[in-house]
């Protein structure tokens, strides 16, 4: 239901100036306000994600869990009040972790916990032994000598560091995704890798690689901090440190996967869409409820609660819960593989994927005369603690192909200070995920899409941001086509 002042503006003269003054109306934003702090009293965000994390499980590509999580989503939209629920086929990458055997035999035997990295081929069958060579970056293995690792295990040993932002992962995520063709490419058997995670637990992080296509393909694993500790403290002794690994990872035929889609139908402006995106896939070694549990329960819950609210937006929001985005993000190019005129249906995107700590700013990559709208969306989520944001986000890697086509963005950025504890670890389970912080974060989402389903004229569209990160989901493009270091 549009406000009254509005319809009353369509035809009267009054609007013109309104809508200079704002391009929301005081209804819309009472409306926002009371949709916030209905979120913040209860959301059903932890109850989502509670039952995809219970019901469906760890769900990667291609995988039973997979074509399970699809129809949870299917039946958990349709639930929730969301109309439109439907299928896009999307064709997915299927590999299998198998099984890893990490140890050292010099200078003493001692098992490691370790993981393969997503993506990774597995060694021999009677596995792999050498010594290894530490280099601490991925830029120091780039200048390596061939004649320093050809034979041998590298080992990068850089650690990941916690912050309310993404810049540790930002710094170390290339040593999982880059690492093993670089030194792959200089003759190495095997790459292991530092986990590109904050935790002190003995648990190892994967994530996915990515191979490129004119370096040998090595065998590549993820060791635990403290094993990487280890492993660090032996090499400084000075002696010789020996490696035996043994996986049986592989990649299977490619499999059969979807994007669901469901949508709160709009009005007057129903052909205009506001994305929420999350993915609905998730690493095996946890039941993914931070990655990206999470994220499909926050747009899920915001969404449904536009749907029962009994107001019909003016736009049509729409949410997707994309396939394959921690594989080759093949559910997101699936999504952006769309005639122009479809594209350009798409008003505003949003990417719900960090986890669901709370958040702390809005940012937003709009039409540069479109910031005074960013500003009076902020506003009204100031009285959750969230501030108004940067004037750009890299949105994020399901996202990202819609901005390359010149659809805005705007990014409840959260707290990653926890985060890359349990991400792509065997502890991404329900017990990170703190119902107060996940409503907080979902009741910014609710007031977000709302007012972007209502606000007078848009968002602009935008120029496609530049590819700063190399690609985080191993896809097989080539680096630098990816999208933000998130994944
Ligand atoms: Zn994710």
């Amino acid at each position: 239901m549009r406000s009254i002042a509005w319809l009353a503006g369509v035809t009267g003269s009054l609007l013109g100036s309104a809508a200079l003054a704002g391009a929301l109306s005081p209804e819309d934003l009472e409306t926002a306000a009371r949709l916030r702090d209905q979120a913040l009293a209860g959301s059903g965000a932890y109850e989502i994600v509670a039952s995809l994390t219970t019901e469906v499980g760890p769900r990667p590509a291609g995988s039973a869990g997979d074509r399970a999580a699809v129809d949870w989503a299917q039946r958990k939209l349709a639930g929730l009040g969301l109309s439109n629920v439907r299928l896009q086929p999307v064709v997915v990458p299927h590999w299998e972790r198998g099984t890893i055997e990490a140890r050292t035999t010099a200078p003493f035997p001692q098992q490691l916990v370790a993981t393969a990295l997503g993506g990774s081929i597995g060694t021999p069958e009677q596995g792999i032994e050498a010594e290894i060579v530490r280099y601490e970056k991925l830029d120091d293995l780039r200048n390596a000598s061939r004649a320093d690792v050809e034979g041998r295990i590298v080992f990068l040993s850089q650690r990941t560091r916690a912050s309310t932002r993404p810049d540790g992962y930002a710094a170390t995520v290339y040593n999982r995704v880059a690492g093993p063709s670089v030194a792959g490419g200089l003759g190495a058997a095997a790459l292991v890798i530092r986990s590109v995670g904050t935790t002190s637990d003995r648990v190892p992080h994967t994530g996915a690689l990515s191979y490129t296509v004119n370096a040998p393909k090595i065998p590549a694993a993820a060791l635990s901090n403290p094993d990487a500790d280890l492993l660090e403290r032996m090499l400084d002794g000075g002696q010789p440190v020996k490696l035996h690994l043994k996986m049986t990872s592989r990649d299977l035929p490619y499999a059969a996967s979807a994007n669901v889609i469901a949508e709160v139908p709009g009005s007057d402006l129903a052909d205009e869409i506001v994305l929420l995106g999350a993915h609905l896939d998730s690493w095996d070694l946890g039941t993914g409820a931070i990655d990206d549990g999470a994220g499909v329960a926050i747009v899920t819950a915001a969404a449904s609660m536009i749907a029962r609210s009994g107001i019909k937006p003016r736009r049509t929001v729409r949410v997707v819960l994309y396939a394959s985005e921690e594989y080759m993000l093949a559910g997101a190019s699936a999504y952006a593989r769309q005639p122009p005129d479809e594209i350009a249906r798409h008003v505003l995107a949003l990417e719900a994927d960090s986890g669901g700590d709370r958040a702390l700013a809005l940012d937003a990559l709009v039409q540069e005369d479109k910031r005074p709208l960013v500003d009076e969306i902020a506003a009204v989520l100031e009285p959750l603690g969230i501030e108004p944001g940067e004037a750009t986000t890299r949105g994020g890697a399901d996202i990202f192909p819609l901005m390359a086509q010149g659809v805005p963005a705007m990014q409840v950025r959260q707290d990653w200070t926890r985060y890359l504890d349990a991400h792509h670890s065997p502890n991404d389970n329900l017990d990170k995920i703190d119902r107060e912080q996940i409503d907080q974060v979902t009741a910014a989402y609710v007031a977000t899409a709302f007012l972007a389903a209502q606000a007078e004229g848009g968002f602009g569209r935008i120029e496609p941001p530049k590819r700063t990160f190399a690609p985080t989901s191993g896809s097989g493009t080539a680096p630098g086509s990816g999208s933000a270091a998130r994944d």
